[in-house]
């Protein structure tokens, strides 16, 4: 069956958006998943980090026809070809990648948990996806993105549209 995911796709080591650009070649390159749309890129204040490093984020929209846990496979794989290395929780990353929807299937099983348990409260996220499809519904909260972004405070939050594509 094909379904339409939402991958957020971030950065704060190196080349931000070079690497978020390459994340979106490789996974537009993963079989049976094709990449619909993306959303501008951002530049983001970290939130939930020890790092004081802004982010670059992009949100993308792809349509599968893969499993959940295989396109999550697929996309630790691509995190470790773009040099993420696994250490402190909050460390800066060359590369982060996170499904936050997958069509509106609700999963929560160890190793994976979709919709993605932070989503409704980043502004990084909630902008971008908004941006791509505003009236997505989040299949636990029951509301759309817009509707969750109006209640996420801006406080430390700020996210800046990069003008490059
Ligand atoms: P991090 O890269 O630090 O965000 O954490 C990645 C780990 O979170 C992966 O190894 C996954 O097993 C787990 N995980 C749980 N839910 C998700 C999700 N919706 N998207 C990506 N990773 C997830």
């Amino acid at each position: 069956m094909i379904k339409t995911a939402y991958i957020s796709i971030g950065s704060n080591l190196g080349d931000k958006l070079g690497n978020c650009t390459k994340a979106a070649d490789l996974i537009d390159r993963i079989p049976c998943c094709k990449v619909m749309a993306k959303s501008d890129f951002y530049r983001t204040e970290p939130v939930e980090m020890e790092s004081s490093e802004w982010f670059v984020n992009v949100v993308i929209s792809l349509s599968v026809q893969l499993s959940a846990h295989d396109l999550l496979k697929s996309l630790l794989q691509i995190e470790t070809a773009l040099g993420r290395e696994r250490g402190k929780i909050c460390a800066p990353r060359t590369i982060d990648l996170d499904i936050l929807i997958f069509g509106q299937d609700i999963i929560d099983e160890r190793g994976l948990t979709v919709p993605h348990p932070l989503m409704h409260l980043r502004r990084f996220v909630l902008i971008p996806i908004a941006q791509l499809d505003p009236d997505l519904n989040h299949p636990v909260i029951g509301e759309t993105m817009a509707e969750l972004l109006e209640k996420v405070p801006e406080n430390g939050q700020a996210v800046i549209p990069l003008r490059e594509r």
